[in-house]
């Protein structure tokens, strides 16, 4: 079994194949911080991490890049007329850009730790990038495939005729398509800009044509080539980047390197929030600090975002909420068993000489099975769980879970939590030195058969703030 993913710009499941095995570069879109990233924006960033993850789980070393839009990224549909979202946030809260993206892109860092979600290799931010940019914009002009015009540069869509091709849009649906009035400048109704002038812009650079700000669709190209190279393993984005977003971004980059852009395009369906589109004016918008306030956890809004496969189109309601941590429950209770049963550590498995039964083995190497083929299948993580659910009710009901299971089982469950990443697996914190000494004349006192000394520390114990339940494998101490 190998890997396959859905490839957009093919439109059918390819298998993966990185150009320079095994090394993997991803580049993925990242958020515009001009606010706070909502869950539909965490749905593609949930995308990228499952598959950075799985790809390393595979044994695939990963180079993952999250670009940072603090420049350039326009409002409305028309990206022409519409106002650089980052300026309009600056406008609004009175603060500088820079200000204002910094700390939205804190904001972003501190919600996608808590949903689990890796640490890319770089985040690469616009504005640190621009003399790459103008330079990619010169190369352009020089070779054609854009022209000036009133201080500003324009793609030559023309120049280009595979563009449409990944949105499956034809040049003359674009055109007819073309909803406002034509920009003066241009000469076809489609061509982007690559670089605005604007005088009144808060954030402007020097470049030959005249002062002004890089388009959108230029800052993820420049970025990821900088720092992937001219042709890059996988691409990633939310279903709404295809078009303009990644059409643009593959015209120019080609444009400039006559190279493949991206050996493959993965993008998720739009989130709903109860059956709607989410809108704040509909009240149904949600950011994960709202519902880390609602008193979710992380790892709740990161289960229910896996349990729906990228390609579908997600329903996100608070009663999902309520399942996820209903499922996370399950598995606790299950981690929790299992190291009762004495799997308490994973590392120590040949000690008590006693090897795991055979129908055990063969459940657990089952369910491994499965759960590496629902990944292969193009990221399925909801097989992926229901494999693993499967394991947690088959081992309960098993007559045979003793130590040796139980240690394999909390094993098995930390290889698959590095793809799924939310499982509590760590070992509770074990009571201080002071009631583990007192925890130790207790259980000398016992082998006395001193029950009045063992009462007595047992009472001392309590004072301290845990409690003993005396079971046939010893004295487990318990936080009260
Ligand atoms: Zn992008």
């Amino acid at each position: 079994m190998a890997l396959v993913l859905h490839d957009t710009l093919e439109r059918r499941d390819l298998p993966f194949e990185p150009l320079e095995p095994p090394r993997v570069r991803m580049y993925n879109c990242g958020p515009t911080v001009y606010s706070y990233a909502h869950i539909g924006n965490f749905c593609a960033f949930m995308l990228a991490d499952l598959l950075r993850r799985t790809l390393e789980w595979e044994g695939y070393p990963v180079t993952q890049v999250m670009n940072i839009t603090d420049v350039g990224h326009l409002t409305e549909d028309d990206v022409e007329a519409g106002e650089d979202k980052l300026v309009a946030a600056a406008l609004r809260e009175g603060k500088p850009p820079r200000a204002v993206a910094d700390f939205y892109l804190e904001a972003f860092h501190q919600d996608r730790r808590a949903l689990g979600i890796l640490d890319a290799h770089h985040y690469p931010r616009a504005t640190d990038h621009v003399p790459g940019m103008v330079e990619a914009v010169r190369r352009l002009l020089e070779r054609g495939h854009a022209y000036e015009a009133q201080g500003e540069v324009y793609f030559d869509i023309t120049t280009f005729p595979a563009y449409g091709r990944l949105s499956g849009n034809t040049l003359d649906e674009l055109n007819a398509g073309a909803r406002v009035a034509v920009h003066a400048a241009k000469r076809n109704p489609r061509d982007f800009a690559l670089w605005k002038r604007d005088t009144r812009h808060l954030m402007q650079w020097d470049a030959p044509w005249g002062r002004g700000f890089p388009g959108w669709h230029i800052e993820c190209s420049v970025m990821s080539m900088a720092l992937l190279g001219e042709s890059l393993d996988i691409h990633t984005g939310g279903e709404d980047n295809i078009f303009p977003h990644h059409e643009s971004e593959i015209a120019q980059s080609e444009a400039l390197t006559g190279r493949p852009f991206v050996r493959h395009w993965l993008h998720t369906r739009h989130l709903l929030v109860d059956g709607r589109k989410m809108a704040k004016s509909a009240g149904n918008f949600h950011t994960v600090r709202d519902l880390l306030g609602r008193g979710h956890e992380g790892r709740t809004v990161r289960y229910l975002l896996l349990s729906t496969h990228y390609r579908q189109q997600q329903n996100f309601t608070l009663a999902g909420l309520d399942q996820a941590r209903a499922a996370l429950a399950r598995l606790d209770g299950f981690v929790a068993w299992l190291r009762e049963r004495g799997g308490e550590s994973p590392a120590a498995g040949a000690s008590t000489g006693h090897e795991a039964a055979a129908p055990f083995h063969a459940s657990l190497d089952e369910a491994g099975r499965r759960f590496r083929a629902a990944l292969d299948d193009d990221l399925n993580a909801s097989a992926a769980l229901a494999a693993l659910f499967d394991f947690v009710n088959a081992t309960y009901r098993g007559a045979d879970a003793g130590p040796a299971e139980a240690r394999a089982a909390l094993g098995f469950l930390g290889d698959l939590d590095r793809v799924l990443g939310v499982m509590r697996l760590e070992a509770p914190a074990g009571p201080p030195a002071e009631v583990r000494s007192l925890l130790a004349a207790r259980a000398e006192a016992r082998s006395r058969k001193d029950w009045a000394a063992s009462d007595r520390l047992r009472a001392r114990v309590r004072e301290m703030g845990w409690e003993v339940l005396d079971g046939p494998s010893g004295q487990r101490p318990r936080r009260l």
